[in-house]
């Protein structure tokens, strides 16, 4: 088994971007495997095959969790190599059926070029034929027992018997960047890996109140983006303090704006550091009406701070599709640790919940916008997030 195939979801893919893609995604594989562990990937008339070494083959696990999060992989399969021959195709396939239990089968075979002297069908029916009277089994079309696929592509015959399931997606990296606002709750992950799987490469910021409140959320957002970084493969974490600019609100704003005033602030500051790294947009986790500071009218007024273009991939999702995302990424076990979110201090008995671009605009004529955005900015740490968080 040292070949490994996989497949991607080629039918939206058209010119330019179709070579985009395929030269990301074979970087982004080779990114992703043990180091050491192959000899190369290589694209082969629409599909990749990797070539896995003696190491990579004592690590097989491995490679297939790394594959399972590359996303534009819409399937990979651990392969067998034949000759191309219709000989060594029946010794290999009765080879590897013998492994598995079954009643019924199928051979399916495909050829990408057709330099080889049998049809696709043809090769079915042979090598079928070899099996049923090897190891007495019935051919079922549909939903057989197991099934033998074959590949001939280029110069190679590949065959192997069970598919496993990609991410699907682009590769990241594909749709350049864009800055994540991650809070360390259960939606702004889940809203990262939708953008990553989109292709952008994400960069994350966190916005805490450290030394007013634990380093919780600070430890936490970390080990967040550790599993995030999984699918990117190097992260990088802006940590802001937003202590000082909480105070500035606090003192001089009208206590039911001051949530919406923290967002306002969060995304100027965002705005800024996706200047800094080249990113087009910020990503949130807002969700319609999960929360007071998300209806429609409070998404507006915040959005009116900042030109910059803003994505919320959550914005239409319900609470219990997002937590069933956030379990399937192995974030939701992490979200839910107890943490100190810097926006619950000082948390108002009744934030406004349909505010008004207007009276947020004033309520700012008392802050010094400029001079406490450029601060927090110039008082961020980075932390690099690598592949072993
Ligand atoms: P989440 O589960 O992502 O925290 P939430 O439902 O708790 O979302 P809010 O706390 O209102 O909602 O936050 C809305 C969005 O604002 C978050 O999804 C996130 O993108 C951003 N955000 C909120 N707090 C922070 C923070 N401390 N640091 C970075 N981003 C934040
Ligand atoms: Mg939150």
């Amino acid at each position: 088994m040292e070949y490994i195939i996989c497949h991607y979801g080629e039918l939206a893919l058209k010119g330019k971007n179709r070579s985009v893609f395929e030269r990301r995604l074979v970087k982004n594989i080779e990114r992703s495997l043990p180091k050491g562990s192959f000899e190369f990937v290589k694209r082969i008339s629409g599909r990749f095959i990797i070539k896995i070494n003696k190491k990579g083959l004592k690590q097989k696990k491995k490679i297939k969790e790394a594959l399972e999060k590359v996303f534009g992989i819409s399937y990979f399969a651990f392969g067998y190599s034949c000759e191309q021959t219709l000989s060594d195709m029946k010794k290999k396939a009765l080879e590897a059926l013998k492994k598995k239990n079954f009643k019924t089968f199928r051979i399916s075979a495909k050829r990408a070029g057709k330099d080889f002297h049998l049809t696709s069908q043809q090769i079915n029916e042979k090598v079928g034929e070899f099996i049923i009277e090897k190891l007495k089994k019935k051919v079922k079309l549909k939903n057989p027992g197991a099934t033998c696929f074959l590949e001939i592509v280029e110069k190679y015959a590949l065959l192997y018997t069970s598919k496993i399931r990609g991410l699907g997606g682009l590769p990241v990296g594909v749709s350049g960047r864009s800055v994540v606002l991650l809070s360390g709750g259960i939606d702004s992950p889940v809203a990262a890996f939708r953008a990553m799987k989109r292709g952008m490469r994400t960069i994350f910021v966190h916005f805490h109140a450290h030394p007013y409140t634990d380093k919780a959320s600070i430890e936490k957002v970390k080990r967040i983006a550790g599993v995030l970084n999984k699918f990117q493969f190097d992260s990088k974490l802006y940590l802001v303090p937003f202590a000082d600019i909480q105070k500035e609100i606090l003192l001089n704003s009208p206590a039911k704006l001051r949530v919406i005033l923290y967002r306002t602030f969060m995304l100027r500051i965002a705005e800024d550091i996706a200047k800094k790294e080249e990113a087009l947009a910020l990503i949130t986790g807002d969700s319609v009406g999960q929360v007071a500071s998300q209806t429609l009218e409070n998404l507006r007024t915040v959005s009116l701070a900042t030109k910059i273009l803003i994505l919320r991939p959550l914005i239409c999702r319900d609470k219990e599709e997002i937590i069933k995302e956030a379990i399937n990424i192995n974030t939701f076990n992490l979200s839910i640790l107890p943490h100190q979110d810097c926006c619950v201090r000082f948390l108002p008995l009744h934030p406004e919940t349909r505010s008004n671009p207007k009276e947020v605009k004033i309520a700012e004529k008392n802050l010094n916008i400029k001079k406490l955005v450029k601060k927090a900015v110039k008082d961020v740490s980075i932390v690099e997030i690598g592949d072993e968080s």
